[in-house]
């Protein structure tokens, strides 16, 4: 029983038998808030007369099945999500009449009402398969088709999708509908792309217009929100970004924009960043900033745009054959846009937050027990919708940026030119990107292929230097690898030296070289006076976790304010990050550099970045006996840097909302609260309605804020906004209650929405007292599996990631979840993985408390 699952086995012979022609999906949205009317026509050929095949659709009912003219039983053809047909002529046409359900879990055709004004508002999400839980359809990249929508909706609403929206005719009133006029959009045909970036957006949106002149002539653009958000969109900003974005794309890729308008949709209650449907992009609706958020958060926002628009390109225009290459897909889309926002907009230090985010998530990942090749084998669906992690997004982009300086820019772009021209409308594999890599650059491309895409693990690479009279002797790279990945590689990096002068470190030289093997010579480098600090894989080129030598940590943490440049002062940092992580430095170590490492810091997403990790040191990898003793140093520093901070600004709006989160003492509660109450204001913060959740959450989380003052403020706040950070307030009072509450609103309940329960869960982990979550540890090793089973994707990767009680952090914890991954052997693997890097996270934690020797608490 294939359940909703598809193979690539299948999905291979099917599009060995089947080609696609045209879909023809007719809608209507008005049947009520439960369902809606779907009915498909599809075209389309087969190779063998009389073979068999299926079309997938999930729905709440079939009415109808014609297949080339016959009426076929939808109770004997209808089962498990498919639907079959037999008995195929070379060309056929379909009629499938369904209803289909809406979703409240954001896959599939998402129903939203929004609290403040009574409005629907409707997305589609569709990647990885649920485009069938709107129309029947073939669903699989490759078999690529023209689609044309014909939706019928209510008359005020604006309806979008990935051809231009054409002007609206009356449709016949029926009777289910009262007091509401309702009309119809017949959409043209769209290009033949594939079903996973098809898209329908409707609802009383409100919308911003512009147009950017692009080589394929005059493209119209919108910005779309929702109406009780228009008055927080910044369309100008975000337009800026996009035409930032299509003049580089166009130059870089020598190849037109492929579509005719371009449209991006800030939705609600979106599971991840953003989505990009063919001229219909969908995005997180967070990036409408309410309230003043911190820079990193704009920045994100920019790369989000920017990284949905090179899909247009790159996965769009030229899509991937199966789900084995999303990796490409996802990896190219976050490289290109992190060049694009390096050269061409404002945020020129992008690869400084390249190396601080996207690359500590990676080498996070891929030292998990979970980790995989970049080039994954994806046998089904249920294997690709788990991996939309830190390997498929976030090595890759790392690995792409090493192929490029392996092969050099230049290369690489004339290599990308040529594939775009070759492939135009087409499916790839990752070979057909390598053939013309392979021809622009000279270089041979399959032994570097092998060792870095189709292995796993990180490489660490430490200096290995003999100093004599301030002399280096001689120098080496040592290369290592973890047992269980002993692969070795080769890296293309710069080492950097750095000497102080004027209490500014300063780069003096830097030398590239190709690195190899367990232990390459720098000949560059003998005979040189030892700098003050020497930088392995400078200028971030290398994918490899990289150690400094004593005398160049001991420099680096003296002085961690001397970098002139924000990347090797990253670098530095995300260093002793893996240190601690490692157990080679103690967590309480950490914990006091990244405090002093916080004043001063002034790129927005170091100090993101930073503040996460220290809290996750405090919390988890200091050593039980130190943790109280360390977490009052920490509230206190948070504390006096928060207040210490410059009225107004960015680091001012991170370090507030830090402490927040850490405050337990009285002192700091009352503090918070006069903040809160402008009783004893902060010099230049304003406490706008997102600062206010801050605060009261914090002050929530410490026993400081009531249920009632909880429910008052959502009451105030009466938004989808309000709705979530209310529930993430309340699952974080310290009451055994309270976390009951929480459990049994998401896990045991099946009513709410994604964005509500991704709150509560926050909420519910968010402890300063540990042991609260004590008693939810064998209810989760009971509950996980018949969670994992019984709730869509979305959820129940929400639950089972977000309900685990992580901050315990112990043995017992430890034990307890070995124990279900042994005694769950055939459990799906998605969940076993999500399992087991709980496992691993708790491990990696034991080990670092385990390094976190006690010692005097002195600054
Ligand atoms: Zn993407």
């Amino acid at each position: 029983m294939p359940g909703t699952n598809l193979t690539r086995e299948e999905a291979r012979a099917r599009s060995a038998l089947i080609t696609t022609r045209s879909y023809a999906v007719e809608l209507d949205l008005t049947c009520g808030p439960e369902t809606f009317a779907s009915t498909t026509t599809v075209a389309f050929d087969c190779a063998r007369d009389g073979a068999d095949s299926f079309i997938d659709l999930v729905a709440t009912s079939v009415q109808s099945v014609e297949l080339n003219g016959v009426q076929l039983d939808p109770a004997d053809v209808w089962v498990d999500s498919r639907i079959a047909l037999s008995g195929l002529q070379q060309e056929n046409v379909l009629r499938v009449a369904a209803t289909g359900a809406y979703m409240n879990t954001g896959e599939g055709l998402h129903r939203f009402v929004d609290p403040a004004d009574g409005e629907v508002y409707l997305y589609t999400q569709f990647e990885v398969p649920d485009s069938r839980r709107m129309y029947a359809v073939f669903e699989q990249p490759d078999l690529k088709a023209t689609f044309a929508f014909s939706v019928i909706a209510p008359a005020h609403w604006q309806v979008i999708s990935n051809q231009p929206t054409p002007a609206p005719v009356p449709a016949p009133t029926a009777a289910r509908v009262e007091d509401v006029e309702v009309a119809r959009w017949d959409f043209e045909a769209t290009p033949r792309i594939s079903s996973y970036i098809t898209a329908l957006v409707a609802g009383p949106y409100d919308v911003v217009r512009e147009e950017v002149i692009t080589r394929a002539g005059t493209i119209p653009l919108g910005v779309f929100c929702r109406r009780s958000l228009r008055q927080y969109l910044d369309a100008e900003n975000i337009l800026a970004c996009t035409k930032a974005g299509f003049a580089f794309y166009e130059r870089e890729f020598d190849h037109p924009f492929p579509f005719a308008k371009y449209d991006q949709i800030f939705t609600p209650e979106y599971n991840m960043g953003a989505m990009e449907n063919a001229g219909c992009v969908t995005i997180v609706e967070q990036y409408v900033f309410r309230s003043k958020v911190s820079d990193s958060i704009v920045e994100r926002r920019a790369l989000t745009i920017l990284h949905e628009l090179a899909h247009m390109w790159f996965g769009d225009l030229v899509t991937m054959q199966w789900w084995d290459d999303l990796w490409l897909n996802e990896s190219f889309a976050e490289w290109a846009s992190t060049v694009c926002q390096a050269e061409a907009t404002d945020w020129t230090q992008a690869w400084t937050t390249f190396a601080t985010s996207e690359k500590a998530w990676a080498y996070r990942q891929d030292q998990l027990s979970s980790t995989h090749p970049v080039a994954a084998d994806m046998v089904d669906l249920a294997s690709v919708e788990v991996n939309f992690d830190g390997i498929t997004y976030a090595k890759g982009a790392s690995v792409l940026k090493q192929l490029v300086a392996y092969v050099g820019r230049e290369a690489f772009t004339s290599g990308l030119r040529a594939y775009f021209a070759r492939h135009a409308w087409g499916n790839t594999t990752l070979d057909d990107l390598l053939t013309e890599l392979e021809t622009t650059s000279g270089r041979d491309l399959g032994e570097w292929s092998r060792l870095w895409l189709e292995t796993a693990g990180v490489n660490t690479l430490t200096p290995r230097l003999e100093v004599n009279d301030g002399f280096i002797r001689s120098a080496h790279i040592e290369q290592t690898a973890p047992a269980q990945w002993p692969t070795l590689r080769p890296h293309r990096l710069a080492v950097g030296c750095y000497d102080l002068q004027h209490g500014r470190l300063r780069r003096t030289a830097r030398i590239e070289l190709d690195v190899d093997g367990e232990l390459t010579e720098v000949p560059e480098l003998r005979g040189r006076a030892m700098p003050d600090l020497l930088l392995l894989n400078d200028d971030d080129l290398a994918y490899a976790k990289i150690r400094l030598d004593e005398h160049s940590l001991a420099t680096a943490l003296a002085q961690l304010r001397a970098f002139e440049d924000s990347l090797p002062r990253a670098l530095m940092l995300g260093a002793a990050w893996d240190m601690t992580r490692d157990a080679q430095m103690p967590a309480s170590d950490y914990v006091r550099l990244a405090l002093r490492a916080l004043e001063g810091e002034s790129d927005s997403t170091l100090l993101r970045v930073l503040l996460m990790q220290l809290s996750a040191a405090a919390r988890s990898y200091v050593a039980k006996a130190n943790r109280g003793t360390v977490h009052a140093e920490m509230a206190a520093g948070l504390r006096a840097t928060a207040l210490a901070a410059e009225p107004g600004s960015d680091a001012q709006l991170q370090l507030v909302g830090a402490w927040a989160g850490a405050a337990t003492s009285s002192d700091d509660l009352e503090r918070l609260r006069g903040a809160l109450e402008g009783t004893v204001p902060i010099e230049g913060m304003a406490v706008d309605q997102d600062m206010r959740w801050t605060l009261i959450t914090g002050l929530a989380s410490a026993g400081a804020a009531s249920e009632e003052e909880i429910q008052r403020e959502r009451a105030k706040d009466n938004t989808a906004a309000g709705r979530e950070k209310a529930a993430r307030a309340l699952a974080a009072r310290p009451t055994p209650a309270a976390k009951e509450e929480a459990w049994l609103a998401a896990v045991e309940q099946d009513t709410l929405p994604n964005a509500v329960v991704n709150s509560m869960a926050l909420g519910f982990g968010r402890v300063h007292d540990p042991e609260l979550l004590r008693p939810f540890l064998p209810r989760y090793m009971d509950a996980v599996e018949h969670l994992w089973n019984s709730r869509t994707h979305a959820i129940a990767e929400a639950l089972a990631v977000g309900f685990y009680p992580a901050a315990l952090a112990d043995h017992e914890l430890l034990e307890a979840t070995q124990t279900w991954l042994d005694e769950h052997p055939d459990s799906p693997n998605g969940l076993r993985r999500t399992v087991s890097e709980h496992r691993d996270g708790v491990a990696r934690a034991l080990q670092a408390q385990g390094a976190d020797r006690p010692r005097p608490t002195a600054r």
